[in-house]
């Protein structure tokens, strides 16, 4: 046996009371352990022998310690393939509305009073239909996405029925969630959207509290939305609806220079406005979008790092849900899986969500093909698709990384246009693994206090 390469881990941790201690952490299966110093240090030194029983038995089968002639890289990749030759769900991205009432200076869509017409919604019907066919699935993931998703709303709907229809009588489960901006989620529409489209998850983006996100979230014609988005969120979070039917909001929060001073505000704002338990909150760097040179003004990648895990413990010590650890990760992203595609609203057909829309990525080779037009004269190596070659041929840094197995290379749109796609995670990870024990521990001593 031998000690993997995908482990990472913590300082030793006497500046929190953990005396001698560390956290290592095993990328393989995402399997976070506190440790004594020399159980660290005979791990190291591959001296395996020198460690308990017991605990050598939980190395070996967290995959801290793999066999000795097992090429990891390839058996990373292995898994990957084989998880996602047994993936279950069918999952589209569907853009049915090429507009939207915002005019975000980051955005990189050109938007048009476009939405998918009865002719389109038969093409996507009928692909979904054909893709179906081809292997057997479990059920249909629908991701709704834009322009602002509802503006097309009545194409939504029809969509919806039709595919909850065609998985009621296939016997497959039906999913669906949306990327909203948020600013027509009235409780009356989103009522009709979880009854009726089963849409159960939204994401919606406050780029902080209304003094900086009503200078970038604003209309075309230059209006304020942030009240507006904010009492939406808070209506629909109100409804009984949303907690008798599991749904979710996650608020996004997008972030560059100008910008993530009002983070911490926005967390303070959500928790006044007593949201945990309701929503979650996520925080993104902004990047180029469709070509738009949006990234020039994001923060530094290591800076970012750091303002997170103070975003993070803001989030923790309020009780507002927050992904700290990142999960195994058998597939990058929908760009790389053959049967995942997206649709815009004319039946163009992309492998990345950011494509529709978009003057740089709108056509030529990023375009796989049109529902239009007979499924041989689709183009099956279009932009994105190739990602694990990109990866296995060592264009990117991920083949020698140790966080490959939870990162899977990030966004391969990124490493396409030439910029690291690395998490945030790689910069902070030893401080979030001991959020996530701290996190773990009070679960742990409130489950204890319940019982
Ligand atoms: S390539 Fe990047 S932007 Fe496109 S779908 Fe994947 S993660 Fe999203
Ligand atoms: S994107 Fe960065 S962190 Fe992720 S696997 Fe590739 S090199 Fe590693």
């Amino acid at each position: 046996m031998k000690l993997s390469n995908y482990i990472l881990a913590t300082d030793v941790l006497d500046d929190v009371s953990l005396d001698n201690k560390r956290i290592i952490f095993s990328t393989r299966t995402a399997t976070s352990i506190l440790v004594e110093e020399s159980i660290y240090t005979n791990l190291n030194a591959g001296k395996f022998e020198a460690i308990s029983p017991e605990m050598r038995s939980v190395l070996e089968e967290k995959e801290f310690i793999v066999p000795e002639e097992q090429d990891e890289f390839e058996y990373i990749m292995a898994v990957n393939s084989k998880v996602k030759e047994e993936g279950t769900f069918l999952s589209m991205t569907i853009q049915p509305s090429a507009n939207c009432q915002l005019g975000c200076h980051y955005c990189g869509q050109t938007h048009s009073k476009h939405y998918a017409s009865d002719a389109v919604i038969d093409k996507y019907y009928e692909r979904i239909v054909y893709l179906l066919s081809q292997k057997s699935y479990d059920g249909i993931a629908i991701t709704w996405y834009g322009g602002e998703p509802l503006t097309g709303y009545s194409s939504i709907k029809k969509t919806s029925a039709r595919l909850i229809r065609l998985a009621e009588e296939r016997g497959i489960r039906y999913t669906a969630d949306m990327i909203t901006n948020g600013l027509s989620l009235k409780p009356a529409l989103f009522k009709e959207l979880v009854e009726d489209c089963r849409v159960m998850n939204y994401q919606i983006t406050l780029d902080g509290t209304a003094e900086s996100h009503d200078q970038r979230r604003i209309t075309k014609t230059g209006d304020a939305t942030f009240d507006i988005i904010f009492k939406n969120i808070k209506d629909v979070t109100d409804l009984p609806e949303f907690k008798e039917k599991g749904c979710g909001i996650s608020i996004r929060v997008n972030i560059d220079k100008t910008n993530y001073q009002y983070v911490e505000p926005l967390i303070d704002y959500v928790n006044e406005h007593r949201l945990q338990g309701k929503v979650s909150m996520y925080f993104a760097t902004i990047v180029d979008f469709g070509g738009n040179d949006a990234g020039k003004a994001s923060l530094g990648k290591d800076f970012f790092a750091e303002k997170e895990i103070e975003w993070l413990l803001k989030c923790y010590e309020y009780n507002i849900a927050v992904n700290v650890m990142p999960k195994r990760t058998y597939s990058v992203c929908m760009a790389e899986k053959q049967d995942s595609e997206v649709y815009d609203a004319f039946g163009n057909i992309y492998a990345c969500w950011e494509f529709p829309y978009s003057e740089t990525y709108g056509q030529g080779d990023s375009l796989i093909g049109n529902l239009f037009f007979p499924h041989e004269t689709y183009n099956t190596n279009a932009t994105l698709r190739n990602w694990n070659e990109m990866l296995t041929s060592g264009q990117t840094w991920c083949k020698t990384c140790k966080h490959l197995p939870i990162c899977g290379g990030g966004c391969p749109k990124s490493w396409f246009e030439g910029t690291p796609a690395c998490p945030p995670f790689k910069s902070n990870y030893k401080d979030r693994l001991l959020l996530d024990y701290f996190i773990q521990k009070k679960k742990e001593e409130s489950r204890l206090a319940v019982s």
